[in-house]
C-alpha cells in the first residue's frame, strides 16, 4: 500500500493483536478507543488450537500462562449452594468447555495491549464519526481529535462497532440477538468458591455465576438473563445496574451478596448477546476484525481465539500480498469456514445456558454429569478440536526491535 498509516478503531484484544503484527510488518498504527484506558473487566476467555499457536507466535505464551487463573473446573449449584454436577478442567484434556488455559479477559487485554505499545499511537476517549474513502485512502473525522487520513480502518470495536455501523450499515442488519443479556463485573468478596467456577441457575432463564479472581479477595461475578430486546442508555451504567437488580431481586444461592457487591463494582459491562453475521467483512479500504465482524456470542468459548488468528492472518496477508485488495479477499477467503464452526452454538444453545424451567435446571445438571463420561466427553472435545482448528498460514514476519 502507497500509505502505511492504519487506523484500528478498538483497543480490546483484536486491537492490539493487530496493531502488533502490522508493526512487525512495519505498518504505522493509530488505535482509537472509546475508553478512557484499557478496558479491565470480564470473565475468563479461553486460549484454545489456534488462538494458542497466535500468543506462541508472539512470543507471550509463558506470560499468558503466568497471568492464568487456577482452576478446578465448572461447577453447577443450587439454590441452597450444594453441589449438582461438576465439569472438572481435565475432563476434556485442555481443549474442551474448560481449556487448558484460561484468563481473565481484562489481565489478557492489558498483556496485548503492553506488547503493542511500544510501536503503536494510542488515541482513548475518542471515537471515528465519520469515515469517506477514495481509490487511495479513507478520511477519518472523529468525535474529539482533528480529521486524518489513512490507507486503511480496521473496525476491531466490538459487537456494536462504531465502523461496521458507518461502512455497512445498522446495526440491526448484521447483530443476531440470542434473547439473552450478560453482565459482568469484579466483587470484592471472601465468598468461598473452592475453587469451582460456580454456575447457579434459576426458572426464568437466570444464570448467576461467580469464580475466583487472580488476586485475593477478588470475585469474578456474571448475571445472566433472556429476554427480548430492552431500551437502555449504554453509557449509563448506573441503570444497567439497576436492570440487573430487578431482575434478579429473589434469586436464590449468594445472589443478595452478589447483588450488594455490584453497586460499589467500577468495572460493571451488560452486553445484549448476538452473534455477528455478514457476507463480506471489507468494503473497499474498511474491514472488520473480532467481534466486530464476526462475534460468536460467549456462549461459544471462542471468541477471543476468532479475534487473535483473523488479527494475525489480516496482518500477515497486508504484509506479504502489497495489494490491499488481494490481502483482504484472502483474509475472508482464509478465516470464513473457521468463523462459520466458531459460531456454531454449543449442545443445548441459550436453553442450554440458561434454561427456563425447574425440569430444565435439573436436565442441564444430568446432562453436564453425562458429559464427563463416555462418549459424550470424547464427542465435546472432538468438537471443540474441531471447532478451534485452523490451517494458520505461517507469515514469518521480522521481530520488532
Ligand atoms: C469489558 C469487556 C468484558 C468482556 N468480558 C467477557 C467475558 O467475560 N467472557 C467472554 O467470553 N467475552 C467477554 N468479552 C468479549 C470478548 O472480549 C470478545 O468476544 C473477544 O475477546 C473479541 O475481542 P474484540 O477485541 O473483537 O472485542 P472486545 O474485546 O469487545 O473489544 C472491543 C473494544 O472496542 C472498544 N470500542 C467499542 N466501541 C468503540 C468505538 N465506537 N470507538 C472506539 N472503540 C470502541 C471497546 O471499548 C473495547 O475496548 C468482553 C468484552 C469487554 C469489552
Amino acid at each position: 500500500m502507497p500509505n502505511n498509516d492504519i487506523l484500528v478503531s478498538g483497543g480490546g484484544i483484536a486491537g492490539p493483536v493487530l496493531a502488533y503484527w502490522l508493526s512487525r510488518a512495519g505498518f504505522a498504527v493509530t488505535i482509537v478507543e472509546r475508553a478512557p484506558a484499557p478496558r479491565p473487566g470480564g470473565q475468563t476467555v479461553d486460549l484454545r488450537g489456534a488462538g494458542r499457536t497466535v500468543v506462541a507466535r508472539m512470543g507471550l505464551l509463558d506470560q499468558a500462562r503466568a497471568i492464568a487463573v487456577e482452576q478446578r473446573g465448572i461447577a453447577a449449584v443450587d439454590k441452597k449452594g450444594r453441589i449438582t454436577a461438576r465439569l472438572p478442567a481435565d475432563s476434556f484434556g485442555g481443549e474442551g468447555i474448560v481449556s487448558e488455559i484460561e484468563i481473565l479477559r481484562g489481565d489478557l487485554a492489558r498483556l496485548f495491549y503492553e506488547a503493542s505499545l511500544p510501536h503503536t499511537e494510542y488515541v482513548f476517549d475518542d471515537t471515528v464519526t465519520a469515515l469517506e474513502q477514495d481509490d487511495d485512502g479513507v478520511n477519518v473525522t472523529f468525535e474529539k481529535s482533528a480529521p486524518r487520513r489513512f490507507s486503511l480502518v480496521v473496525g476491531a470495536d466490538g459487537l456494536h462497532s462504531a465502523v461496521r455501523a458507518l461502512a455497512f450499515g445498522p446495526h440491526a442488519r448484521h447483530i443476531h440477538p440470542l434473547g439473552l443479556y450478560i453482565s459482568w463485573f469484579t466483587a470484592h468478596d471472601e465468598l468461598d468458591l473452592g475453587g469451582w467456577y460456580q454456575m447457579y441457575n434459576a426458572p426464568g432463564g437466570l444464570t448467576v455465576s461467580a469464580r475466583p479472581g487472580r488476586l485475593p479477595g477478588e470475585v469474578k461475578v456474571s448475571f445472566g438473563f433472556r429476554s427480548g430486546p430492552i431500551a437502555y442508555d449504554r453509557r449509563d451504567v448506573a441503570a444497567q445496574k439497576a436492570i440487573i437488580a430487578g431482575r434478579f431481586a429473589g434469586a436464590g444461592w449468594e445472589t443478595p451478596r452478589l447483588l450488594s457487591a455490584m453497586a460499589g463494582a467500577s468495572d460493571f459491562f451488560l452486553e445484549s448477546v448476538g452473534q455477528v453475521r455478514l457476507d463480506r467483512w471489507s468494503r473497499g479500504r474498511v474491514v472488520l476484525l473480532g467481534d466486530a465482524g464476526y462475534c460468536p456470542t460467549p456462549l461459544t468459548g471462542l471468541g477471543t481465539s476468532l479475534a487473535l488468528v483473523g488479527a494475525y492472518v489480516l496482518a500477515g496477508e497486508l504484509a506479504t500480498t502489497g495489494d490491499h485488495r488481494v490481502a483482504l479477499r484472502n483474509y475472508d477467503r482464509i478465516m470464513r469456514p473457521y468463523v462459520g464452526e466458531a459460531q456454531k452454538l454449543p449442545p443445548g444453545g441459550v436453553n442450554g445456558f440458561a434454561p427456563s424451567t425447574a425440569l430444565a435446571i435439573r436436565m442441564r445438571a444430568a446432562s453436564m454429569r453425562a458429559m464427563t463420561r463416555w462418549p459424550m466427553r470424547n464427542l465435546i472435545a472432538s468438537q471443540f478440536a474441531k471447532a478451534s482448528s485452523i490451517d494458520l498460514p505461517d507469515y514469518d514476519l521480522p521481530a520488532l526491535r
